[in-house]
């Protein structure tokens, strides 16, 4: 099926937009996902016209009819990604191709239409564009969540023939207030997060509802995340609840859960595995037990743990709470090469390495 190519994008800026010193202030201490900006993209699919209306606009509430698909199937796929302020002053995405070709994955796993690549990318240089004041200095970022929801009114359970895509954006900044510090994680038991078959590799709002009772369970624990092992042996520790994770040996090697369809394909796990290997480390993508994790943290063959993602890049894990035994891995509070590997992946999206992956993408 091929849709029909889209009209050119129309700008139709914000009448009032926030004032700079109201902007200034908001920028301060931004957090994460609270202040947003004054643009959002929009994008329009049917059946019948294909992709089509894509606009910038003033960020809105979003008239939808409560017969909307979405509303109650759950037909919804979204993205993460953030534009960096750069070290010489310019404006950066980091590997917006493999956003672009995650979010046509995800599409495709949910029955949902695929947006072409260069719409998406455009969508995002565009909206940066409009409200690149709001990229924070230092340490923040401009927050870009693309997402698409099924907008076809009908009741009827079948792939909506209707999708509106958008991008709002986010002024962030550093995830962790007052530096990075080491995580807690609790080890759901109960609950896995995705299945084979599943929808675990797919960007899906639904993956993140369905693991909210655990993450609360974690918080209920005193822990901050939850890590899920897999659906069918609950033996395999696979991921936390929007982060892959990686395991440090004390021999200097490095391994993460492999991609089977249950672990979500994470860009940033996908650039710290190159730039491990690019630094000579051993690293290997293979299951890894619970049990073994504890052993190994107990024996010291395992040295580190971290979280990566997005959001917060990398985190070191620092202490596992399980109904089988707590245990810490090294000291609980990180380690020299989930330093290392933080710092040089950071140092490229700051343009202030060398990128030699061709990863930066510049506005
Ligand atoms: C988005 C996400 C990640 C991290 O992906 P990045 O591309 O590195 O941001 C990991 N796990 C889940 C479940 C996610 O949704």
């Amino acid at each position: 099926m091929s849709a029909p190519a889209p009209a050119a994008f129309r700008h139709d800026p914000h009448a009032a937009p926030v004032e700079a010193a109201e902007r200034a202030k908001r920028l301060i201490d931004p957090g994460f996902g609270r202040v947003f900006t004054d643009h959002m993209a929009v994008i329009r699919y049917s059946d019948q016209a294909g992709w089509h209306d894509a606009h910038i606009t003033a960020r809105a509430p979003l008239p939808i009819d409560p017969a909307s698909s979405v509303l109650h199937y759950a037909q919804e796929i979204f993205e993460g990604m953030k534009a960096y302020r750069l070290a010489d002053g310019g404006t950066a995405l980091f590997r917006p191709q493999a956003n672009a070709a995650r979010f046509r994955d995800s599409a495709r796993r949910m029955a949902m239409a695929e947006l072409p690549d260069d719409l998406f990318i455009e969508s995002i240089e565009r909206l940066v564009a409009a409200d690149s004041d709001w990229i924070p200095e230092g340490d923040g970022a401009l927050y870009l969540r693309p997402f698409m929801i099924a907008s076809e009114v009908f009741l009827g359970v079948k792939p909506s023939a209707e999708y509106i895509y958008m991008v709002i954006a986010s002024s962030v900044g550093a995830y962790w207030k007052g530096g990075v510090r080491a995580i807690t994680v609790w080890v759901s038991r109960d609950h896995t997060r995705a299945a084979l078959g599943g929808t675990g590799a797919a960007k899906c709002g639904g993956n993140y509802a369905a693991s909210l009772i655990a993450q609360k369970q974690a918080i209920a624990h005193g822990c901050d995340q939850v890590v899920f092992l897999d659906a069918v042996e609950r033996r395999w520790v696979e991921e936390l609840g929007g982060m892959n994770l990686f395991f440090v040996f004390a021999d200097g090697s490095l391994q993460t859960p492999p991609l089977t369809g249950t672990i979500l394909p994470g860009i940033t796990r996908d650039s710290l595995l190159t730039l491990a290997r690019d630094a000579g480390l051993t690293v290997r993508e293979e299951p890894y037990a619970i049990d073994q994790w504890r052993a190994d943290a107990q024996s010291g063959r395992l040295v580190e743990a971290f979280a990566c993602g997005t959001a917060a890049v990398v985190t070191p894990v620092g202490r596992i709470a399980d109904r089988d035994g707590d245990f810490t891995i090294g000291d609980g509070t990180g380690g020299p090469v989930t330093d290392r590997l933080h710092q040089s992946l950071v140092a490229i999206q700051r343009g202030t390495a060398p990128d030699p992956h061709g990863w930066l993408h510049r506005l």
